[in-house]
């Protein structure tokens, strides 16, 4: 089989992670990976189930009987099927980004989904984005970068992205749930949220798209021919 890359972006929520790692897979070619949302269909799963994220009795009862599978369409953008279903959409609300935080603390949830990704990035070239891909999915990545911002301009950039969607949005409320689930994420015993000792380091604050997008480019570059 032919060498692949991967590029894996870690960091907290709502660093810009996603929006940059859709971009740069298009220009390179890659297969974007979101990480995020395989945890958020775990999570989907058990609530219509009615079982706490919490109850790690209740996950091993039921992990069994899930099927995730991750589809793509002809424009490159990743689907989230649940036993078959597309929960795409279902999964991106507030209540499922906090479910998916607690969910995925559980081992058992860990191991399930650990292959699932490492078998997609065998194949190919791939562009990551998580909390743990650099330090344990993919500890061997060509390229990894944890990308953060300070929480308040994180909350902004969340709360003005739903009102542009025309959704409501709370900056206050948004920056306490950003908050917890850094907490949830960087605390967890296993695989928790941090920089791996080989990524580099990029903080967004002051930064926009472009200038982000510019920066990864430098990045990856030392490592990747472009
Ligand atoms: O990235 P996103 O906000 O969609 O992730 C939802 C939750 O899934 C995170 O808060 C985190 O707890 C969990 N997650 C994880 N490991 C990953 C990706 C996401 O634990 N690689």
């Amino acid at each position: 089989m032919a060498k692949t890359y991967s590029i894996a972006i870690d960091g907290p929520a709502g660093a810009g992670k996603s929006t940059i790692a859709k971009a740069l897979a298009k220009e390179l070619g890659y297969q974007y990976v979101d990480t995020g949302a395989i945890y958020r269909t775990v999570a989907y799963f058990l609530d219509l189930l009615g079982v706490s994220p919490k109850d790690v009795d209740g996950v091993e009862r039921y992990i069994d009987e899930l099927n995730v599978d991750i589809q793509y369409d002809e424009n490159g953008k990743q689907h989230m099927i649940m036993n078959g279903m597309d929960v795409s959409d279902e999964i991106r609300t507030q209540d499922i980004s906090q479910k998916a935080s607690l969910v995925s603390a559980h081992k058992v949830v860990r191991d399930v989904l650990l292959d699932m990704q490492r078998d997609v990035a065998k194949k190919h070239n791939v562009i990551m984005d998580g909390r743990d891909i650099g330090t344990v999915v993919l500890p061997n990545a060509t390229v990894k970068i944890f990308l953060t911002a300070s929480a308040e301009v994180r909350a902004k950039r969340r709360t003005d992205e739903l009102l542009a969607k025309g959704q409501k949005a709370d900056y206050e409320q948004t920056l306490k749930d950003i908050q917890q689930r850094d907490y949830q994420d960087s605390h967890r015993p296993i695989a928790p949220l941090k920089q791996a000792e080989d990524a580099v380091l990029l903080d967004t604050s002051d930064l926009d798209i472009t200038g982000v997008l510019e920066a990864m480019k430098k990045i990856i570059a030392e490592k990747i021919a472009l």
